[in-house]
């Protein structure tokens, strides 16, 4: 990885500038909770928002029209780690689907609309970068996926 010091609130920024028209055609409102305290991380840039962008994309096509995103971010002290947090009120996913989707080519979209790489990328892409990245689900209610990302990078 490419890494430099990054602040993780100005990356989440620079990232949903690519979506606001479709966010806003969508009818979906973005919701900001980020820390201002947060320390920069040693990491990259460019994957990072590779990850954020599925992420967005995901919670994008699950609402369809009308719904929240909030997008959190924090700062654990015992483990020196950045959170980033992105919830969506989507429809969800059921206990079968949790199961698989971070496995490549896993997708339940249409042929043409979803190609079943995009969380199995950003699973490998937070693992390089020495993070963790994990989820919550409930059908009905929406999902949250939250990523961890160390503050200083070793290779
Ligand atoms: P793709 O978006 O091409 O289908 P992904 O790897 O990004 O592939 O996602 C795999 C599957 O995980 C999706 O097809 C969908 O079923 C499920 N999924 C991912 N994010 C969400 C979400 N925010 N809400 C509901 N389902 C989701
Ligand atoms: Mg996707």
């Amino acid at each position: 990885p490419v890494c430099n010091d990054l602040y993780i609130n100005d990356v989440l920024k620079q990232t949903t500038a690519f979506l606001e028209n479709e966010i806003r055609f969508r009818n979906i409102e973005l919701i900001w909770a980020l820390n201002p305290d947060l320390p920069t991380i040693q990491s990259d840039a460019a994957q990072i928002q590779q990850v954020i962008l599925n992420l967005f994309n995901n919670a994008i096509d699950a609402i369809g029209r009308n719904g929240h995103i909030t997008v959190k971010t924090g700062y654990e002290a015992e483990t020196d780690m950045v959170s980033i947090s992105l919830r969506d009120d989507g429809p969800g996913m059921d206990k079968e689907v949790q199961r698989r989707i971070f496995d490549p080519f896993f997708t339940t979209k249409n042929v043409g609309e979803g190609t079943g790489l995009g969380l199995s990328i950003s699973y490998s892409i937070i693992n390089k970068l020495g993070g963790s990245i994990r989820f919550e689900s409930e059908a009905g209610k929406g999902t949250e996926f939250i990523i961890l990302l160390p503050v200083k990078h070793h290779d």
